[in-house]
C-alpha cells in the first residue's frame, strides 16, 4: 500500500537526491533506488511514531542490496564455503566470506535448496564489524476456512494470554492459557540493578554495552514464548490467530492511561512479530484487529456483552454475575470480535454454562 505521505517523500527524494546521487557516486542505479526506498521507509516510520519536537536520529546505518546487486554461493573454500558477492557498479565487485551461526546456516542451506527465495541482503556495521542480514521469502499456504479462532492478547499482569474458540461452538471458549513473562521481568530487574550500580560509578560506556546484552536475553525469552504460543494454536483444528493491531500505538499514549500502563509493562509488539512469523511457517494465518475493533475488550462481559468497570484481577459482571479472570475475559472478546467481523458463527450473547466457561488458573 502506498500512502499519500509515502508518495510525497518518495517523489521529493527522487527529484532532489536521486539524479544527484547518480552523478556523485559511481554506483549501480539499483543501489541508489534501494537507498531511496530505505530512506522513505525510515522517514515514514519516524512520522508515524513521532512525538512533538523529536528529531530523527539514525542509530545504525545499513546498506540494502537487492537481487540485482548481489549473488550468494556455496564454494569449496576452506575458510568458509559461503561467499557473498556485492556489485557496486559495472566494474567493481566485492566478494566476502560469510560465517553463519548454526541456526542461520541451516536456514541458508534450506534457501540454497530452493525452500526459500533470496530477497535482499542488508549490510549492517556494528562495533566495527560488518554483518550481512539475509532477507528470505517463502510463500506459505493457509487454510481458506479456519475452524478455530485463537486470540492472543497482552494482559494486565501477563505477558500474553491465549484462548481458543471453535466456530462450531462459539459460546464455549476453550483452554485459556497464560504466559506470565516472569523470566523477562527477572532479566529486566537484574539489568536495571546492574545499570544503577554502573551509573553510580559513572561507567557510562559499560551501561551502553549492557543494553545489547539485555535485549538479546529478552529476545531469547520472547522466542521461547512465541514457540509455545504457536504450539498451543497448533493443537486445535485449522487455527487462525488474531491479535490487536499495535502499530502506531504511540500516537495515543497520553490519551489512555490504561493503554499506557499495559504497553509499558512487557514487549508485546515484538512478541507479536515472532508469533506471526513462526505461525506462518506452520501454515497458520495471523490477523490483526484494528484498534477501533478492540475498544473496550477489557471492560465488556464476554458472556452477556454488558460493559462494566474493572478493578483488580477479576472481571465481575454486574448484569449476569459472571466472575472471570480479567485477562482471559478480554482475550475472549478479541476472538469474538474477529468472528463477528468475519461473519462466523452466531454471536448472540446467550449464557453458556453456569459460572465459568473456562477454568482460570
Ligand atoms: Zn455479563
Amino acid at each position: 500500500m502506498v500512502s499519500g505521505l509515502q508518495f510525497q517523500i518518495e517523489k521529493s527524494l527522487h527529484e532532489k537526491c536521486y539524479e544527484k546521487a547518480k552523478e556523485l557516486f559511481n554506483l549501480n542505479t539499483a543501489l541508489i533506488q534501494t537507498a531511496r526506498d530505505k530512506a522513505v521507509e525510515i522517514l515514514k516510520s519516524f512520522e508515524e511514531k513521532r512525538k512533538e519536537e523529536s528529531v530523527l536520529k539514525l542509530k545504525r546505518i545499513s546498506i540494502r542490496f537487492d537481487k540485482r546487486c548481489y549473488s550468494f554461493s556455496k564454494t569449496n573454500n576452506a575458510l568458509t564455503p559461503y561467499w557473498l558477492t556485492l556489485s557496486l557498479n559495472r566494474k567493481e565487485r566485492i566478494s566476502l566470506p560469510i560465517v553463519f551461526g548454526e541456526k542461520q546456516r541451516q536456514r541458508i542451506e534450506e534457501a540454497l535448496k530452493g525452500e526459500w527465495k533470496f530477497a535482499a541482503v542488508e549490510m549492517v556495521k556494528r562495533d566495527g564489524e560488518w554483518y550481512a542480514h539475509f532477507i528470505l521469502k517463502k510463500v506459505v499456504e493457509v487454510p481458506d476456512e479456519p475452524e478455530t479462532v485463537i486470540a492472543i492478547d497482552r494482559g494486565e499482569r501477563n505477558l500474553a494470554v491465549a484462548v481458543a474458540i471453535s466456530k462450531k461452538n462459539p459460546n464455549k471458549p476453550m483452554k485459556g492459557n497464560f504466559w506470565k513473562g516472569e523470566e523477562i521481568k527477572r532479566i529486566r530487574g537484574l539489568y536495571n540493578h546492574i545499570r544503577r550500580r554502573l551509573q553510580e560509578k559513572k561507567l557510562i560506556k559499560k551501561v551502553k554495552e549492557l543494553r545489547g546484552k539485555e535485549r538479546r536475553k529478552v529476545n531469547q525469552q520472547l522466542h521461547i514464548v512465541a514457540n509455545q504460543i504457536v504450539a498451543y494454536a497448533k493443537q486445535f483444528p485449522k487455527p487462525i490467530i488474531v491479535m490487536e493491531d499495535l502499530t502506531g500505538i504511540r500516537d495515543n499514549f497520553d490519551k489512555s492511561k490504561e493503554l499506557n500502563r499495559r504497553f509499558h509493562s512487557l514487549p508485546f509488539r515484538k512478541l507479536q512479530i515472532y508469533i506471526e512469523y513462526k505461525a506462518l511457517l506452520e501454515g497458520i494465518e495471523v490477523r490483526y484487529l484494528p484498534k477501533k475493533e478492540v475498544r473496550n475488550t477489557s471492560k465488556t462481559c464476554h458472556r452477556c456483552g454488558h460493559a462494566a468497570q474493572v478493578n483488580g484481577r477479576e472481571f465481575r459482571c454486574p448484569k449476569c454475575g459472571l466472575v472471570y479472570n480479567r485477562d482471559l475475559n478480554a482475550c475472549i472478546n478479541i476472538a469474538r470480535r474477529l468472528m463477528r467481523s468475519a461473519g462466523w458463527g452466531s454471536l448472540a450473547f446467550e449464557p453458556a454454562d453456569e459460572g465459568k466457561g473456562v477454568k482460570t488458573p
